[in-house]
């Protein structure tokens, strides 16, 4: 008899099928319309080149929660890769984040730490003091508006396609600015790869036997077992698909981008010279570059061949059959999202949760933060009823 239905076998619902077989040894049926666990964290290994290809884009491991780290290291082990990241604007090549090293190369100057902030804050003019609410308020209020016209302007452009003032500064917050030479991306205490890629960490997760997995299955497809039709109020279930979709978009469609990769194959050692080339310039189309192998300079025998594989980023806006990637969260959507929030609490027995269900911009550790948080507070109670 199964306790507990879980819609997607991403983070979030690996997660919670782990939490209920540990601590409840709860029966867990997960299903998922893929053909593979993982959600967009999911990687494979290319046949031809051994390269680890991450198929939804680039995904790097980063945490500042201790509880999350725990957990994860329980299932894997992390190699010690630092994300760097490396921006081409008017033909020349710049580190990321926005770091004094970005600063003087590109005002030609060698400021020091307090002459650059002192520049900067000049250079935000009358943005230096406003309480940013939007992408553009805050993105010059950080880095003042030539640095903002030459690496956030036009990316954002290509990324979004919606109108930096229409959205939310969180998005811009995601990145340090640094008045030092440090160009370490991310800002946590935590870092890095599993050691033997992905889909091996969340294998290890669910290798239980309370833990069901049924692959190739949607869940709004009614003559099939484990439907929305034939479960909902019966079992259980925790949701992490789109919450628009589960509503029959009732209330309308949620915006997401989604991003097209193109795949190009050198038979050089290395293409790019780091794992991710971001493109500042709008008459590049796409937004960046990622040549996967760089992210693994530890698999030595992968690294020295001279063969390697590289993605071209291009993001537009997902129509309703392609993968939503990221939340677009203009006024109008998170207004949309709310009523929907609201209809949640009507549903029997339903938890909904994830990047999808909650319509939210979650990197994985704060997708498995919300799940062991979601497991305590939602599903813990729902099991024990
Ligand atoms: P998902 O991983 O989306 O899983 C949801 C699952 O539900 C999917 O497998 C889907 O197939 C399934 N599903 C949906 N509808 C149905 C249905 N009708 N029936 C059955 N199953 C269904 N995070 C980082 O920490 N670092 C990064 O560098 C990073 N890079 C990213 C890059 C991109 C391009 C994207 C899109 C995300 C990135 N993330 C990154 C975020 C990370 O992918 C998410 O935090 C995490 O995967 C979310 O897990 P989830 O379980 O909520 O959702
Ligand atoms: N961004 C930018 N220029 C860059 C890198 C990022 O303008 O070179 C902005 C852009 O709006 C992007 C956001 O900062 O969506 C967050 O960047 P991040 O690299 O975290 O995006 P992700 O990896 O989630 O796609």
């Amino acid at each position: 008899m199964t306790d507990l239905v879980i819609v997607g076998a991403g983070l979030f619902g690996l997660t919670i099928a782990q939490q209920a077989s540990e601590k409840l040894n709860a029966k867990v049926q997960i299903v998922d319309i893929r053909d593979h666990i993982g959600g967009n964290a999911y990687s494979y290994f290319d046949e031809e080149t051994g390269i680890e290809i991450h198929k939804y884009g680039a995904h790097l491991f980063h945490t500042s929660n201790k509880r999350v780290w725990e957990y994860v290291n329980r299932f894997t082990k992390f190699t010690d890769y630092v994300h760097r990241v490396y921006t081409t604007h008017n033909g020349e090549v710049f580190p990321l984040p926005i770091n004094l090293g970005t600063i003087n190369q590109f005002f030609r100057a060698a400021y020091s730490p307090m002459e650059a902030q002192a520049l900067i804050a000049q250079q935000a003019g009358e943005y230096a003091d406003v309480d940013p609410q939007n992408l553009n308020d805050q993105g010059i209020k950080l880095i003042g508006k030539p640095l903002y016209e030459a690496f956030i302007k036009n990316y954002t452009g290509k990324q979004w396609q919606t109108d930096p003032s229409e959205l939310p500064a969180s998005i811009i917050r995601r990145l340090p600015v640094r008045f030092n030479y440090n160009n370490r991306y991310f800002k946590d205490t935590y870092e890095g790869l599993p050691a033997d890629g992905y889909t091996k960490w969340f294998e290890r997760m669910i290798d239980d036997p309370n833990i069901t997995v049924t692959l190739g299955t949607d869940f709004f497809d009614d003559s099939q077992p484990l439907s929305k039709k034939a479960l909902r109020g019966n079992v259980p279930i925790v949701y992490t698909g789109p919450i628009d979709r589960y509503f029959d978009y009732e209330l309308g469609t949620l915006k997401w981008r989604t991003v097209d990769f193109k795949e190009h194959r050198f038979d050089e050692v290395d293409h790019l010279g780091c794992p991710v080339m971001n493109y500042a310039d709008a008459d590049v189309p796409f937004t960046r570059s990622i040549e996967f192998k760089n992210f693994n300079p530890e698999r030595t025998d992968v690294a020295a061949q001279k063969k390697t594989v590289v993605w071209d980023e291009y993001s537009r806006f997902a129509g309703r059959d392609d993968d939503p990637y990221y939340p677009v969260n203009t006024d109008e959507d998170r207004e949309m999202f709310a009523k929907y929030a609201a209809m949640e609490k009507a549903e029997p027995n339903m938890v909904f949760g994830g990047r999808l269900g909650g319509y939210a911009y979650f990197d994985m550790h704060q997708t498995i933060n919300s799940a062991l948080i979601a497991f305590e507070k939602q599903v813990e109670p729902l099991l024990k009823k």
